[in-house]
């Protein structure tokens, strides 16, 4: 019979596996919980309550972390935040990162806003490629969805990042519907344009102002099928990342990713970890429980008694988030203090 998810134990050997045989190699590291947007589908306008300052993981602890979670098989680690440029110094703790793991994947998700100063410095540092979030090209729709007037410094930015060399260069565009669906054909062709991966997410019920509603949700499969009678796509990608990938018909380069959360969820697959800028492990980004990290990382703790609270927190893994089913309930933290 199967297990139960955290019956039994974990094993104390090899790599991150919970009880569905689920490996976790893919890690998360928000570094802020601020952001310096307010995406309508996120976050408030007035913000949310930020966490005090010493209670956000330290630079040294973020290696410390990234170095155990290396040493149980981690292959690619992703900053993010809240808004992950605005953490000072954000290109020490990445030179640190690289210092310590020559040769670990290391991307970052940003809305953009401060890459055409920061993409330099950061690429220098040792960060391998960004993911960007644009949600629309026209400035006024951009502005109202991230209630910040930024689309053109946004493109900037991803000049910047280009420029530095941080690609292939990945965009996330979360679709609403009655708000920015009627663009996914012309962010397809801004992916023909720009050769960027442009990466349509469903509209999760992670919002801070709790306004989702499943009518709100585009269904992948629809996106597709709009850019498809346009834009003629073949399937591509490898299977091991929860964007679906396409690519033209036609050979024009650029790439389209489809992110189906809520009409195709991809619990079975999934591999990824995320810690929260306060230190909380969570196994997936609907998770009612956390793993403490924080608290051991700061009492003493030897890395042998923090790599059995993350085996046994990934050993509890559940089998999926039941988005679709009656009994699902929000996790009590939203995207931006998550870290997406
Ligand atoms: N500030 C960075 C950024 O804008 O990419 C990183 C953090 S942000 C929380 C990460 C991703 O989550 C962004 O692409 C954002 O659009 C997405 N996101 C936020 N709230 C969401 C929601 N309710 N449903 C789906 N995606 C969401």
């Amino acid at each position: 019979m199967a297990l139960q998810p955290g019956e039994g134990s974990a094993p104390a050997a090899g790599p991150l596996v919970d009880t569905f045989g689920r490996i976790a190699d893919d890690l998360r590291v928000s570094v802020t919980d601020k952001c310096n947007f307010r995406c309508t589908y996120c976050m408030p306008a007035e913000g949310l309550p930020w966490l005090p300052k010493d209670e956000v993981l330290r630079f040294e602890e973020i290696t410390r972390l990234a170095g155990i979670f290396v040493g149980l098989g981690v292959k690619e680690i992703k900053l993010t935040g809240g808004e992950p440029t605005v953490r000072r110094e954000l290109p020490k703790l990445v030179g640190m990162l690289r210092q310590a793991h020559p040769d670990l994947a290391m991307s970052m998700t940003t809305n953009g806003y401060l890459l055409d100063r920061l993409a330099g410095p950061l690429a220098e540092a040792g960060l391998d490629r960004v993911t960007v979030s644009c949600d629309s090209l026209m400035r006024h729709r951009f502005a109202e969805m991230t209630r910040r007037d930024a689309l053109d410094q946004v493109l900037a930015g991803l000049r910047a990042a280009e420029e530095a060399g941080l690609t292939p260069i990945k965009l996330n565009c979360v679709v609403i519907a009655g708000t920015n669906q009627d663009e996914v054909v012309d962010l397809a062709r801004f992916a023909r344009e720009s050769g960027y991966e442009v990466r349509f997410i469903e509209y999760m019920p992670l919002d801070a102002e709790q306004h989702w509603e499943r009518a709100k949700v585009v269904p992948s499969a629809e996106i597709l099928e709009t850019i498809d009678q346009v834009f003629p796509l073949i399937a591509d990608g490898d299977g091991s990342e929860p964007a679906t990938t396409f690519r033209f018909a036609d050979g024009e380069h650029g790439a389209i990713g489809v992110i189906a959360s809520v009409t195709e969820p991809f619990c079975d697959t999934c591999n990824r970890l995320r810690i929260t800028a306060d230190g909380q492990m969570r196994a997936c980004l609907f998770a009612m429980q956390e793993a403490d990290l924080r608290t051991p990382l700061r009492d003493g703790t030897p890395d042998e008694g923090i790599v059995r609270i993350i085996r046994d927190a990934v050993w509890a893994k559940w089998e999926g988030h039941k988005i679709n089913h009656p009994d699902f309930r929000r996790p009590e933290r939203s995207m931006s203090m998550i870290g997406g």
